[in-house]
């Protein structure tokens, strides 16, 4: 049987790591953007994550053949009234990079006790298919922000968000452990949930054209 195909829309290589693992066993055939340099860069003028995610989505789904997978995500601090929120991946300037964005965050929280350092994980991943979108959904992590950063593991603010439930920062955990309960973890299970029932209806219909879907309403 012919797999379909789906883009996994990010050169993010952390994200793309995770989002495979969590869409490992669908029967999907996986690319990135990594293969397709041509399609071009979307660019990010969203005030939210929502409007970035669909955005980004329906960029590539008018490029790209098949099923389409984009995700906005990003840190909201309390104590920073949200911020960096949509600007996580640009906090500090346009050469940034983890380093940078963590230090200029840990600066700016030099004068905040512990427990007001509040902090979550947001992510909205939106389903697209040829220009259009069929589902999307919101994940949310809740943490703190770390004094300084630990450990190795993972990518963009891991290193400085502590999860109070395993008692160590999300850099710290193993990547199986994060990809449990991280904020893409959460929005990408009911992904992967709607994509079970998506396409075992997509079957159906090639076995019995002609019958109508209500699949995409919701
Ligand atoms: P964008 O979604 O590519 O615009 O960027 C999201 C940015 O948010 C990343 O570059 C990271 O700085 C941050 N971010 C999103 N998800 C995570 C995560 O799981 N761990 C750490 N940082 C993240």
């Amino acid at each position: 049987m012919n797999k379909i195909n789906l883009l996994i829309a990010t050169t993010n290589e952390g994200k793309v790591r995770e989002i495979k693992k969590l869409l490992r066993g669908l029967g999907l055939h996986l690319e990135s953007l990594k293969s397709y340099p041509h399609f071009g860069k979307y660019q990010e003028t969203g005030r939210t994550f929502a409007e970035n995610s669909e955005g980004k989505s329906l960029y590539y789904s008018q490029r790209y053949p098949g099923l389409v997978l984009a995700e906005d995500s990003g840190l909201e601090v309390e104590a920073l009234g949200g911020k960096p929120g949509v600007y996580s991946a640009r906090f500090s300037g346009v050469k940034a990079n983890d380093k940078k964005n963590i230090n200029k965050l840990l600066n700016l929280m030099t004068k905040v006790p512990v427990e007001k350092r509040k902090a979550r994980f947001v992510c909205v991943a939106t389903l697209t298919k040829g220009g259009k979108v069929i589902k999307s959904y919101r994940g949310t992590v809740s943490g703190m922000i770390s004094l300084s950063p630990e450990g190795d593991n993972g990518f963009g603010y891991d290193p400085v968000f502590y999860y109070p439930p395993l008692k160590k920062t999300f850099a710290r955990l193993k990547p199986s452990e994060k990809n449990r309960v991280s904020h893409r973890a959460r929005a990408f299970r009911k992904i992967r949930e709607f994509l079970k029932h998506y396409l075992k209806h997509q079957a159906n219909k090639k076995a019995r054209p002609g019958k109508s879907s209500d699949l995409h309403k919701g």
